[in-house]
Formats: C-alpha cells, structure tokens, sequence
C-alpha cells in the first residue's frame, strides 16, 4: 500500500483503502510517463483502462475520426432519473516541454517532458470522481471529460466539437496551486483566468558582413529596440487599473558572430481578464511594432494567436461548486483567491457554451513551499488528488439536484 499522509478527516472516508491505492499508483504513472499536447496516446490508453474498470455507461474516445484512437475521453455515469440534464465533470492530460527537477521518486522518464502543471493529478481526481459518482450516483448523469491539450489552448475545442456536451447543463473544472494549502479550495465567482493569446513576429531586414552594417538593415538592433518598446503597452499605456501581462517567451536570430542575419523572431503571451484591454492589447502591439519597423527600417510581420478568453465564474453554478466544497471539507476550507490569475485556461472555451465553475484546489503540503507552476521544481502534493476528485463529485451532484429541482 503506498503511503498518502494527511487526507483531510472529512475527504479520507470516502477513499477505501483499494482506490486510494490504485489512484495514487495512477498518478504516479501519468507523471513519470508525461506527454505533451495532442500526443497523449500513452495516457489517454492508460485513462481509458482506468475508466473501463469502472464500467461507466458510456465511453468513448473523441477528436480522432475513427473513435478509437482519439485523445479525448468522455465517460457517461449513470444518475438516478434520465429526466436530468446531464452535467460535466473534467480534467485535463496534456504536459509541458520541461526538464523536470523535483527529486521526485516517480520523477519524468521522458527527457524535456514533465508535468509541470499538475495535469497528471487532473486526470486522475478525474477518474477519482468517476469512482464517487459511481459509488453515489448525482440525480441526472454525469459525463466525465479527459481532455488532451489545454498547455495549447486547443483540446477543449476538440471536445466540444465531438458533440460530447451538447447536453451538457453545467460543467466543473479544478487546477492544483500551490499557493493554497491541502484542503483548501477556491469556490467564487468572479475572474478566476486570464485571456491567453500569443503573438509570432517576424522583423526582416537586409542581411550583410557584421563590419558593414550600413550596409544592412539590422533585424537584431531592431528587435532590441522593439523588445524594450513592448514592455510600454502595460507600463505607459494602460490604465493601471486594468490588469494585463504583456510577456515575450522567444528570441530567435542569427547564424555567426560577423554575420548580419536577415530577419529576426520574437513570440509571446498577451493576458488580460477583460475584453476592452484585451483588444487594446492587440491593437498596441500591432501599431509600437509597425512603427519600431519602420524606424530601423525593416518590414514586420505581427501573426496574433486568439486563446481562450478569460474565465469568469457566473454566480448560479459558482454557487453550486461552493456548497459542494463547504459539504466536502466544511466552511473554513473555501478560501478566496485573494489575487487575480493572470494564468490562462483553455476550460473558458466550454463556459462560453455551458454555465460552470472553474476552482483552484491547494495542493501545498503543510510547511512546503509555493512552487508556481511550469517551473522544473513543481509538484501537487498527492493528497490533493482526494479534494479535487471529492469536491468535483459533490460539484456534480449538487448542480444536478438543482436541475432536477428546476433551480
Ligand atoms: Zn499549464
Ligand atoms: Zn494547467
């Protein structure tokens, strides 16, 4: 039996020992076997193994048109009375391009792979809420969602485009932060994530030998001069009360050290959490690079990526996931968040469809550290795989009881 310190005293009976075991062992696996997005065949094989023991009423795999080789997982379990809309618990699979550095005992085998935002314990309290659900039926059903590529912004539309949740009537969703400690859990409404769009730009200029630069039209200093211009969108040019993140994640130029290279790339994340800034966002970035260009005199080329919009949990279902958590871990446990997230998640593609709340649960261990996610060091503590899929089924059921009572 592997050892899971410090359930909270109101999350441990739900978990018999057997289930406890084989999620952990889940987890494990999921972690040390991470893949990145839209290449998860190992673990959405592993997932769909791990629900077809629980002999849910459907399952299938969706976003590849054969049905059988798809990344997505969509698990239907049964409620008490058909007449119920049926409402969606989900949890993402996908990692990042990370070399991971935690020391953990089941640490990455997959060189520059890690799951460094914690979806190894998405998917598996996923599952583990397929196994309350089963356990404790919600009174209409519940589709369980295991969903490829949320690092990319792109795998919640491959299953919404799968029809999987066309009925859907309301949907939850979690990410661990370590922020917060076990047992404590985000249930509000409100902004809960940021729009996430990136930019690609191209400068292109003339190439010629390093001792000649009048002779070229430098990209490089051009890019440096852009570089420092950019960080004036959110310094000089928003209000300050309007929060946003202007970041740049890539540099690309150059072949030699004499050489004047003809072109030079930079691409980044734009985040914002309302849609004005949003689009003034795009709007700056195009016009500080159109006019850097044209003083060093070089062409640009802007390419703007639209990611999923911010989130911002409704008051009816955020309601419904907070009496769940306050049923699950009692009324001290829901914490607020405190401060914006200015992280994206791609979950805000579904509740631009369906009503839903999307929560962060503490995935710190008592006197550890806040490690952010995406860093080589982090981790979810393991015990946070029992809150999230807990909180997650009483999210389901109390929704569906509403429903059911046309609340
Ligand atoms: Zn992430
Ligand atoms: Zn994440």
């Amino acid at each position: 039996m592997v050892e899971v310190p410090h359930l909270p005293d109101s999350v441990a009976p739900l978990f018999p020992d057997v289930l406890r075991e084989s999620l952990v062992n889940l987890r494990r696996d999921l972690h040390e076997h991470p893949e990145l997005s839209m290449r998860e065949e190992r673990t959405a094989g592993r997932l769909h193994a791990a629900l077809e023991a629980l002999k849910p009423a459907e399952l299938h795999r969706v976003g590849a048109a054969d049905g059988v080789t798809g990344l997505g997982l969509i698990a239907r379990i049964r409620g008490r009375d058909s007449g119920v809309p049926p409402v969606a618990v989900l949890g993402d699979i996908d990692a990042l391009p990370i070399q991971e550095n935690t020391g953990l005992p089941f640490a990455s085998r997959n060189a520059g792979v890690m799951h460094a935002c914690g979806h190894d314990v998405h998917a598996t309290w996923a599952v583990g809420a397929a196994h309350l659900l089963t356990a404790e039926p919600a009174a209409g059903d519940v589709i369980v969602v295991l969903q490829p590529a949320e690092e990319t912004g792109s795998g919640a539309l491959v299953i919404l485009e799968s029809g999987a949740l066309d009925d859907a009537a309301a949907i939850f969703g979690a990410h661990v932060d370590r922020r917060f400690e076990i047992g404590q859990v985000v249930a509000e409404a409100g902004p809960l994530a940021a729009a996430a769009d990136t930019f690609d730009i191209e400068l292109i200029g003339a190439g010629a030998h390093g001792a000649r630069p009048h002779e070229s039209a430098d990209p490089i200093v051009g890019t440096g001069a852009l570089i420092g211009a950019l960080q004036t969108i959110v310094s000089r040019r928003l209000n300050p009360a309007h929060p946003a993140v202007v970041t740049i994640g890539t540099i690309h130029a150059g072949s030699a050290h004499n050489i004047i290279p003809g072109s030079a790339k930079i691409s980044g994340t734009l985040r914002a959490v309302d849609p004005d800034t949003r689009r003034f966002l795009h709007e700056e970035l195009r016009r500080i690079t159109e006019s850097v260009a044209a003083t060093y005199r070089l062409e640009a080329k802007v390419e703007l990526g639209l990611g999923p919009p911010p989130i911002v949990n409704p008051q009816g279902a955020a309601g419904w996931a907070r009496e769940a958590a306050i049923s699950v871990l009692g009324a001290e446990a829901v914490v607020p968040l405190g401060t914006l997230n200015m992280g994206g998640e791609d979950f805000a593609h579904y509740m631009e469809r369906i009503p839903g709340c999307f929560m962060r649960v503490g995935a710190r261990e008592r006197g550890g550290e806040p490690i952010p996610a995406h860093s080589p060091r982090f981790y979810a503590a393991e015990e946070s795989i029992f809150v999230g899929a807990a909180v997650l089924a009483e999210s389901a059921r109390v929704a569906s009881r509403a429903l059911a009572q046309g609340a």
